[in-house]
């Protein structure tokens, strides 16, 4: 049935070739479990295909506002090399003085959304700094993609997420790794249902039993969630495995791989 819709990985961490290794372990540690593929540009291609994966949405976080320029280039300049094989989502950082610019320049780039990483960017999701962030997005009329969840830190659990997502209605926002990262069942429950909010079931399959990752798929709705493999941490060919092992009716996977994603970032205008 594969030939019938394409594929997309909706998560998917890129990084120059000189810094690939190092970025990836940082985020390794920082979870604690390492990482199976190495951020480099050409094995993220090798292995979506080797996985059946067509499309790649690619993105990188700035951990200090100087960066935030830099690496929306290269996403930029990574996309365009692609032959069609990326959509890219920008950074943006809460203590940029220039935040308006960051997001222009995202704009004339191209890039199709924001990525944000609440834990590693060290900003909470309801902060003013960071509720400048959203604010922008939304008048630009970009998607965000953001890391949810994380039961170590209060930056990005849905009691920091409603309110921005009630507060910028019109906004469009992919929770990451089902909208909670370590905390999946509370936040699942909490924020199905709300209107603006998308979610990835990235890093999850490592975690998460596959009986309650479908159970909890099943309660935020197929229409509402996109594949991803947070590579460089997962290898894609197990993690599509694992998502096909879950045994959704064809429908659905194709909403969960193609339609939702195609829908949520502009995949292919
Ligand atoms: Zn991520």
């Amino acid at each position: 049935m594969r030939d019938v819709y394409r594929i997309v990985d909706a998560h998917c961490h890129v990084y120059p070739d000189a810094i690939a290794e190092k970025a990836a372990d940082n985020t390794g540690v920082f979870y604690d479990v390492g990482h199976e593929l190495d951020g480099k540009v050409g094995t993220l291609k090798e292995a979506s295909f080797a996985a059946g994966v067509d499309h790649c949405v690619i993105q990188s976080v700035a951990t200090t506002p100087k960066q935030v320029g830099s690496i929306n280039r290269f996403i930029a300049k990574t996309v365009a090399e692609g032959n069609g094989f990326f959509t890219g989502l920008g950074t943006l950082h809460p203590d940029s003085e220039h935040k308006r610019q960051d997001v222009e320049e995202i704009v004339s780039l191209g890039l199709h959304g924001v990525k944000l990483h609440p834990e590693i960017q060290r900003f909470a999701l309801d902060e003013p700094r960071s509720l400048e962030l959203f604010a922008l997005c939304a008048e630009y009329d970009l998607p965000m993609l953001l890391h949810t969840g994380d039961k170590r830190y209060d930056c990005s659990n849905p009691n920091r997420l409603l309110p921005v997502l009630k507060r910028f209605p019109e906004l469009t926002v992919v929770g990451a790794h089902l909208g909670g990262w370590s905390i999946w069942e509370e936040a699942v429950e909490t924020l199905s249902g709300v209107k603006n909010l998308w979610f990835d079931c990235s890093s999850t399959f490592h975690w998460v039993d596959p009986m309650l990752t479908k159970k909890l798929i099943l309660k935020l709705g197929t229409d509402r969630v996109l594949f991803g493999t947070d590579y460089p941490m997962w290898t894609p060919k197990t993690e599509l495995d694992t998502f096909l092992s879950l045994g959704f009716p064809e429908a659905d996977n194709r909403r969960i791989l193609w339609e939702n994603a195609r829908q949520v970032f502009g995949i292919g205008s």
